[in-house]
């Protein structure tokens, strides 16, 4: 089993005194496309599955799915989130328990989601629905200091409903002075990279455990392919995810960061419950410039 880097109270304490870095975007990886996102005391959460609802609805059939790595944290000791961002509603991205709990403990919470996923989402969650923020490939949902810019993901198509909504996206989320793209469950299709080329994006968040290339009816890039669309969007730092969280499908990620390697593309490796800092930053205390993504010294390493 994987144990998070920092979980439970450590972690609550991290994400808490986070914000004693102004200017920064601060990121925590909660394993598969799982993200935390902090920026100027606002909390984002990218497909979270902080439960064991997959294991539970899958226990003693073909298709059981076991948790490989712990849960980083409690949703219902979450606060201070104000948005949930699901690429679609597959289980390990769209987790009524795990955005129920988070709605509890945050009550201003909005779900920003593709617009073709609606309907289920309704159904999923129920009466306690938090406010829905739908979101079509090519346009976008403005709130507070937020952007959400759909972007189609292909798994492995483009699908949209009968009244021509999108079913999967990837987002360019853009704040303050930062455009992230998280790509959500997708191949590399044909207009995936002049779509997010439009911004200058600072992170990438892209899936890598995509089988090789002649493998069909794939959802996700490979390691190789996550590593060139980083560099073909020019992605300041590209980060891989979608594996690590059960026991079945998992990539290294090591394909990614020799290809990134070659490619000279700037790469981070997160383990779970890690956080990555990234500048603009200035030291309240000190009153000078930090370099870039600080290193954190890491509390024992649970691989
Ligand atoms: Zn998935």
């Amino acid at each position: 089993m994987i144990v998070p880097v920092q979980k439970d109270e450590d972690f609550l304490t991290d994400f808490r005194e986070a914000d004693k870095v102004s200017g920064a975007i601060h990121v925590w990886w909660l394993g598969q496309s799982g993200f935390l996102i902090k920026w100027a005391g606002i909390g984002l959460l990218v497909d979270p599955y902080l439960s064991d609802a997959l294991s539970r609805s899958t226990a003693g059939t073909p298709d059981e799915l076991r948790r490989v790595s712990e849960r980083v944290v409690d949703p219902l000791r979450l606060t201070g989130i104000d948005y949930v961002l699901c690429g679609g509603t597959s289980p390990d991205r769209f987790d009524s328990e795990t955005i129920l709990a988070l709605r509890a403990a945050n009550p201003g919470l909005k779900v920003v989601l593709p617009a073709g996923r609606v309907a289920e989402a309704e159904a999923l969650l129920g009466a306690a629905a938090p406010p829905f923020l739908p979101v079509n490939a090519g346009t976008y949902t403005k709130t507070g200091a937020f952007d959400f810019h759909g972007i189609n993901a292909a798994n492995p198509k483009i699908r949209r409903d009968a009244a021509g909504n999108s079913r999967d996206l990837g987002y360019v989320v853009l704040f303050g002075p930062f455009a992230i793209y998280h790509a959500g469950e997708t191949v590399w299709h044909t207009h995936l990279v002049k779509e997010v080329r439009r911004w200058s994006v600072n992170l990438a968040f892209l899936p890598i455990d995509g089988l090789d290339g002649t493998e069909r009816n794939r959802s996700s890039m490979n390691g190789f392919e996550a590593a060139a669309f980083a560099k073909a969007v020019s992605a300041s730092l590209a980060i891989p995810c979608h594996y690590d969280l059960f026991d079945r499908g998992n990539a290294s990620p090591d394909e990614f960061a020799n290809c990134c390697d070659r490619l000279g593309q700037r790469h981070r490796i997160l383990k779970i419950g890690q956080r990555l800092t990234m500048g603009p930053i200035t030291d309240p205390s000190a009153g000078k410039a930090l370099p870039s993504e600080p290193y954190r010294p890491e509390p024992g390493l649970g691989y």
